[in-house]
């Protein structure tokens, strides 16, 4: 009983995305920081899991706090912060390192995918990019949160972040609240516009298929004017056989909070279909890109709200994190 607590982050990799507004940003904003004692956090961290420019990342992690404050997270009523400006993340997840196993840790789909792309490149995989999930569940567990609304893509993570709350409990004594995802309605998952069986990540190269929210109204609507859709001509919602089309139905359908399967009877050519999905996307974006410009005149602002929220979540996360320290027997 009582307000529910919720984590949730977003790392600084690159611009924010359609697909994180969709599929997380917008409950954050419109459900989580009314109903709940919600914490929202950039992880930085994460972002050196791969090769990274310094001050790039520096960049990023303000721009998407300025980005959340803008699609209107409300500092009165929710915590955002950044990761690295509360020290008990990583504290936390040396302890959750002695609570894993590295087969754990192997299994992960996203390492999986992001390892094998690093090393088609000729990269090398950088130790923190498998022990991410570690780290995840430190930022979860330190609040005792016990919701963490994410797109399908995380889910995974989330369960992992159960298991070992849920083994580090039964070794050492109640110390965690065990979490659990909460998915989106709809589009849990967008997928690119170009390569609708691929997600619409901001982490990838920046492509014609990606739309990033404080992208220009005209290249909005150009990018999904040449979304790929299907070899076919009907408009049907079918993931399998018509993924172009169906992605297209499923952000039109977010946008105007109408259902995908629905919209698709509506429909008899791609042109309309896309047309309505572009206007919709714009007016969905069109306040939040007002307000970040608005936001980036004043950067005393923002810079004021990250110190308050970094000081409330350590002090949330602190007792949570001493107390494990004790348990295990530190
Ligand atoms: P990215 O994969 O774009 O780097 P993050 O890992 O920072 O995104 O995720 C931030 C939030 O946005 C997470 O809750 C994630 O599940 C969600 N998300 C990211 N991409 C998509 C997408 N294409 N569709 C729906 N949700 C997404």
């Amino acid at each position: 009983a009582g307000t529910p607590r919720i984590f949730s982050g977003i790392k600084p990799t690159g611009h924010l995305t359609l697909g994180n507004y969709l599929g997380a940003v917008r409950q954050w904003v419109e459900t989580d920081q009314h109903r709940a004692d919600a914490l929202f956090c950039v992880v930085d961290l994460h972002a050196l899991t791969v090769d990274h420019d310094p001050a790039r990342v520096r960049r990023l992690s303000r721009q998407a706090a300025t980005l959340l404050l803008a699609a209107g997270l409300r500092p009165e009523l929710c915590t955002l912060f950044v990761q690295s400006h509360v020290d008990e993340h990583t504290r936390l997840a040396y302890l959750m390192e002695c609570t894993a196993t590295d087969g754990e840790m192997r299994r992960m789909i996203q390492y999986k995918e992001k390892a094998a792309r690093e090393r088609a490149t000729g990269g090398s995989v950088r130790l923190s990019l498998l022990t991410y999930p570690v780290l995840m569940a430190a930022d979860i567990l330190a609040y005792r949160a016990d919701e963490v609304p994410v797109g399908d893509d995380q889910a995974q993570h989330v369960e992992l972040t159960r298991d070992l709350a849920e083994r580090f409990n039964q070794r050492y004594g109640h110390t965690f609240t065990i979490p659990r995802a909460v998915l989106p309605a709809a589009a849990a998952r967008v997928m690119d516009l170009q390569d609708p069986t691929a997600k619409m990540g901001k982490s990838h190269a920046e492509t014609s298929g990606i739309v990033y929210l404080l992208d220009e109204p005209d290249s909005v609507r150009r990018k999904i004017m040449r979304a790929v859709t299907d070899s076919g001509s009907k408009v049907a919602h079918d993931r399998d056989e018509q993924p172009g089309v169906t992605n297209l139905l499923e952000i039109l359908g977010a946008c105007t909070s109408r259902k995908p399967v629905e919209l698709a009877e509506q429909y008899s050519s791609y042109g309309a279909l896309k047309k309505d999905t572009a206007e919709a996307v714009l007016e969905v974006l069109r306040p939040v890109r007002e307000r970040h410009a608005e936001l980036c005149a004043d950067p005393g602002y923002v810079d004021g709200v990250l110190r308050a929220g970094a000081q409330r979540a350590r002090g949330l996360a602190r007792p949570t994190v001493d107390a494990a320290y004790r348990a295990i027997g530190l």
